[in-house]
């Protein structure tokens, strides 16, 4: 694993496609340092949210070209399949890049992805499936059953960043242009709470005042 900790490991310089995907990110607002609760119940000191590269379609269109770079030469995909809402924009651009088909799956709560809107996979069509941020990868995976039964060609995964750490393993290759390994801490011994850094809750406005240090 390597390559996952390449972008957390101080003094390692990250360089090329990577590199350059960092700056963009950083420089729309998508990639953010400071006290952040995640979804998960951890703080960490960064975050990133993709919704903010995609304010920017220059930006979002160069993260795409960024991509193209990483992916194997001999991939060629006929068509980009991305979970909604999340993924479609980035799936989009990503098949604007690679100059081949987008489509994204979409479902009920409680009921599993479908294409639908006319959209169709054929037999042996080649398909990467996409997502901005791998967390668990949980919704890509949703979307394996749809490439299967269309009797399609599963080529692998293609996302913005993976923060899985190197847990996101599914049998078909993953392809990420950033690796990012947040430092997170259970709150009770979080060193950012500890400072008595305001906690900030992504998504919202909200900026929580920092709990009482730990243990005191
Ligand atoms: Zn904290």
């Amino acid at each position: 694993m390597e390559s996952a900790d390449r972008e957390s490991r101080a003094g390692t310089p990250v360089t090329g496609p990577e590199l350059q995907a960092l700056v963009l990110l950083k420089e729309c607002g998508a990639l953010k340092q400071g006290h952040f609760l995640l979804s998960s119940g951890l703080h960490s000191d960064r975050y990133c949210q993709c919704a903010a590269l995609f304010e920017q379609p220059d930006s979002a269109g160069r993260v795409a070209e960024l991509m193209t770079e990483c992916l194997p030469r001999d991939l060629h995909p006929h068509t980009i399949l991305t979970p909604a809402i999340g993924g479609i924009l980035w799936g989009y651009e990503l098949a604007r890049a690679l100059g081949c088909r987008s489509l994204f799956a979409e479902r009920k709560p409680g009921e599993p992805f479908s294409l639908r809107r006319g959209f169709h996979l054929d037999k042996g069509e080649r398909v990467l499936l996409a997502e901005d941020v791998i967390t668990t990868g949980k919704s890509v995976m949703e979307l394996v059953p749809l490439v299967e039964a269309a009797g399609a060609h599963l080529l692998g995964f293609a996302a913005i960043a993976d923060r899985s750490r190197g847990e996101f393993q599914p049998s078909q290759p993953v392809h990420s242009l950033v690796k990012l390994n947040f430092n997170v801490h259970k709150p009770e011994e979080c060193p950012l709470c500890r400072e008595g850094q305001p906690l900030e809750k992504p998504g919202s406005r909200e900026v929580q005042a920092a709990p009482p240090p730990a243990g005191q």
